[in-house]
């Protein structure tokens, strides 16, 4: 595996591969593959092989090399089942065992009753039991908690069905209360979000949804964090424009408010197309 592509899974596993690879293989959900069937030795070498590789084989073996991989996979097992399964052996691969399988079954099965509970318990307002649906899932499946993903919360899901960011003025009562359940799904679920509810959904301006979801999460962030700073005497803030900010956006970078004058963020005139990522940090007395 290439280094970008195993510090990547280091990262969304919490661990290395090969760490959770001998880990399912001590679990059992990983078992060697071992085609005990010319149905099994047929499905192995269609997914392990292409084509190019196909026609090597039976070239090796002196077969004839026209037709569909399908084709060519029958030929080979038909005339040297035993040998193949040899080869296939060597490569020392692995294959999810039926205990992996049911694990995964049972998990997707999870993850559509947390969905649907947890969409239930945000209409109902219910902020706290949306968060445990998807805590228990993962407590029932056994995963290790992940510490960088931060616990969900339910006040900050409240402001998230609550605030109304400027920038998404000409949205619809409807297409923002939609915007608003995907988001607090979001929060609640993390990692297990469903990935696309907001696919293809048109908001009616110019931010598509996944921009104009993320406006009211950094919205509500917003407002939670001037909440805050108001309870710790914060006076003054600082405008911070990420880089490759809009000019409007980027015009304010440095800028110190006075906390109760700080223009609304997201920038409400923010005309980047990925929408507004501007911050606000305290600013210490001195
Ligand atoms: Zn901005």
């Amino acid at each position: 595996m290439n280094t970008a592509g195993s510090s990547a899974w280091t990262a969304a596993l919490s661990e290395t591969p090969n760490s959770a690879i001998n880990r399912f293989i001590q679990a059992n959900l990983l078992v060697p593959f071992s085609p005990s069937t010319p149905e099994a030795l047929t499905q192995g070498l269609a997914s392990i092989y292409g084509v190019v590789q196909l026609k090597a084989m039976l070239k090796l073996r002196r077969l004839k090399v026209s037709g569909k991989k399908d084709e060519l996979i029958a030929r080979l097992v038909h005339s040297d089942g035993q040998g193949l399964i040899r080869d296939v052996l060597a490569l020392g691969l692995y294959q999810c065992s039926d205990a992996g399988m049911n694990l995964v079954f049972r998990l997707e099965e999870r993850k559509q009753r947390a969905y649907a509970n947890a969409v239930a318990a945000i209409h109902a307002k219910d902020y706290s039991a949306a968060i445990r649906e998807y805590e228990a899932l993962e407590d029932d499946l056994g995963f290790p908690k992940f510490g960088f993903e931060g616990t969900p919360r339910p006040a900050l899901i409240q402001l998230v069905m609550t605030v109304t960011p400027t920038i998404l003025d000409g949205c619809s009562h409807e297409v923002l209360s939609r915007l608003r359940i995907a988001m607090a799904l979001q929060c609640v679920a993390g990692r297990h979000a469903p990935k696309d509810v907001l696919r293809g959904f048109n908001t009616g301006i110019r931010l598509d949804a996944e921009t104009a979801a993320r406006m009211i999460y950094f919205s509500a962030r917003h407002a939670e964090d001037i909440q805050q700073w108001k309870q710790m005497k914060v006076t003054e803030v600082a405008h911070l424009a990420t880089p490759g900010s809009c000019s409007a956006c980027t015009a304010f970078n440095g800028q110190k408010w006075n906390i109760d004058q700080a223009p609304e963020l997201p920038y409400p005139h923010c005309t980047s197309e990925t929408g507004c990522r501007c911050l606000y940090l305290p600013v210490r007395d001195a």
